[in-house]
């Protein structure tokens, strides 16, 4: 059997995090089926920490928490004052999931989630780099996990393949900060989905499994049977989490930059267990199955 923690982005369930949609989103989730409620730090600050915290602990559910940095918010960027506003972020982030109990933080978290009107400078990745070795000495003392998700060319000028990610990982240098994949980006930046694999081995820290429309998997051109043999072929053991966005359900920031525009689907509880059961079910056969195809 596959030994991975199952999650769910929050965004399958609601748009925002009041005090009454976490307790939705908690039960929800765990009746799903579902490890680990993944919750995304956008959006209006209307997250009741304490509350959050022993939420997930009263469903059993890992906590992890998740965003990107805005243009006038950007730690690659040339300019000392935007940096500097990336970095509150960051910090931020990283007290809030410490507030929350989770120890994963991952996303856009070294520049913006946006699509950049130019390449990255050799000045903005200088900043970069040296923002993510001060923010992952932070999140090392509060036993924290960063992760760098690697998201398509409209998402981001900086990290667009697993080899950038691993590239700017070996020069931030920390022991905490890891690879985060997503099948939704890989489908669209990586030339399969077994190389960028093989190239984390270890270093692989977090999945986002999503469809190529972000839509209910297998209804769109990813090979995920492809992924899950690439994930036990490093024998990845870490958190793999379903992410999928409707205009059913709509955080404002997050939606718009995603370009969240149909309606892919409408019942978010359908989804989830549909969701889960495909996840499980790839993950088991390629367990399974390792080394004799
Ligand atoms: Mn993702």
């Amino acid at each position: 059997m596959h030994k991975n923690p199952l999650g769910v982005h929050a965004l399958v369930w609601a748009g925002d995090l009041s005090p009454e949609s976490t307790r939705m989103v908690m039960a929800q989730t765990r009746r799903a089926g579902f490890d680990v409620i993944e919750l995304s730090l956008h959006g209006p600050k209307v997250m009741d920490l304490a509350l959050t915290r022993d939420l997930a602990q009263e469903h059993g559910l890992q906590l992890s928490c998740s965003r990107g940095l805005t243009l006038d918010a950007d730690i690659s960027s040339e300019d000392p004052t935007c940096v500097a506003r990336g970095m509150a972020i960051l910090e931020e982030g990283v007290n809030i999931t410490a507030a929350l109990g989770g120890h994963y933080f991952g996303g856009i978290l070294y520049g913006a989630m946006a699509k950049y009107p130019g390449p990255l400078s050799p000045a903005g990745r200088a900043n970069a780099t040296r923002c993510l070795q001060q923010i992952a000495e932070l999140a090392l003392k509060r036993n924290i996990t960063l992760g760098l998700e690697v998201v398509n060319r409209y998402e981001s000028n900086q990290l667009n393949t697993a080899l950038e990610a691993l590239d700017l990982i070996d020069r931030v240098a920390a022991p905490n900060v890891v690879v985060h994949l997503d099948t939704y980006h890989m489908n669209i930046e990586e030339a399969d989905f077994t190389q960028p694999v093989l190239a984390c081995g270890k270093r692989l820290g977090y999945v986002h499994i999503g469809e190529s429309n972000r839509g209910y998997l297998g209804t769109g051109t990813i090979d995920f049977k492809q992924f899950f043999h690439a994930l036990a072929m490093i024998d990845y053991q870490g958190v793999i989490t379903f992410e999928s966005f409707s205009s059913t359900v709509v955080n404002e920031v997050l939606s718009n930059t995603l370009s969240i525009w149909r309606n892919l689907w409408t019942d978010s509880m359908d989804l989830a267990i549909h969701a889960r059961e495909f996840m499980a079910n790839g993950l088991h056969a390629a367990a399974q199955s390792k080394g004799t195809i």
